[in-house]
């Protein structure tokens, strides 16, 4: 049997591309029944599903063998939604490596999009397969230097496993969280970053609101304005930005303007 392991979204998805050995520029490739089964695909059990906002929800897995994952890394996963042609798609892990084999995805949902619509309708005890953990998205930068992560939307989820798996570790660098969301209910993760801001004196968090209904959940604007007014020390800052890929590239502009040089970026693109 001959299976199609497709890319629906604009650009294939890299990640997957990467895992499964595809030409950056397929759009679909024909996979047989046996080079599926050939993948090194894993399993985990969904163990708990909460809503963070209208379109964004967490699911929580446990894998049945040893996970061991690097904080930034991500997941490919089949949706296992028995339509055809067969697809796989890949989400950062948004919590810290630990002992206990669990990890945890931020998903956002997708007007008909076939994956994210399939991992909302997911039930605890559900087995999904999976590839990874995969990525070089994790944090590199060198002691003394500061790091500043810019996210939109679920862009921030291997941010939250960076910083969750960090600062507990002792890491005292200066880390610095741009997040930027659309209104006050799209606002997530805002109290668990100001808790960690709390308890940890070299984190800075600020959420900005692009379109906000008030001026309460966070500040105005996007998240290239607070870039633009903020002043970097270029010569000991790295920047991580995650998110789609017109901000990435906004977002890249700004900081090489600024005097950032190409290898002090790291790019993460959901698109
Ligand atoms: C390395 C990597 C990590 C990723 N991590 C996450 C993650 O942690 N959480 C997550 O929600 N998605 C993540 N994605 C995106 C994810 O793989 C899917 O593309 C997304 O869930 C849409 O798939 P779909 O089948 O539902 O919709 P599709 O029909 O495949 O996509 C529809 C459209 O959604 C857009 N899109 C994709 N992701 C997002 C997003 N997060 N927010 C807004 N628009 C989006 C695409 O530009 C595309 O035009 C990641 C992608 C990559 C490459």
């Amino acid at each position: 049997m001959v299976l199609m392991v497709a890319r629906r979204s604009p650009k294939p998805k890299v990640g997957v591309q990467i895992l499964l050995g595809l030409p950056k520029s397929a759009d679909q490739q024909i996979l047989s029944a046996k080079q599926i089964s050939a993948m090194n695909l894993q399993k985990a059990k969904v163990v708990s599903k909460k809503s963070l906002t209208g379109s964004v929800f967490e699911l929580q897995f446990k894998t049945f063998k040893d996970f061991n994952f690097k904080a930034g890394q991500f997941i490919t996963i089949k949706i296992n939604d028995n339509s055809s042609p067969v697809c796989f798609r890949t989400y950062s892990i948004a919590s810290a490596p630990n002992n206990e084999n669990l990890f945890t995805l931020c998903v956002k949902v997708i007007e008909n999009g076939r994956g994210s619509n399939w991992l909302y309708s997911l039930k605890e005890e559900y087995e999904i397969e999976f590839l990874g953990p995969t990525g070089n998205f994790t944090f590199k930068t060198p002691p003394g230097k500061t790091a500043l992560f810019i996210a939109t939307g679920t862009g921030i989820a291997p941010f939250k496993s960076i910083v969750e798996d960090e600062l507990p570790k002792g890491n005292t660098q200066n880390m610095h969280i741009i997040f930027g969301l659309r209104q006050e209910n799209h606002i997530f993760y805002k109290e668990e970053f100001e808790n960690f801001t709390k308890n940890y004196p070299n984190l800075k968090f600020n959420l900005m609101l692009s379109r906000p209904e008030n001026e309460s959940g966070g500040k105005r604007g996007r998240v290239t304005d607070i870039l633009n007014n903020l002043p970097i020390d270029t010569q000991n800052t790295e920047a991580y930005i995650c998110g789609l890929k017109e901000m990435i590239t906004d977002i890249t502009d700004i900081l090489i303007k600024k005097g950032l040089k190409k290898e002090q970026i790291y790019t993460e693109k959901y698109n």
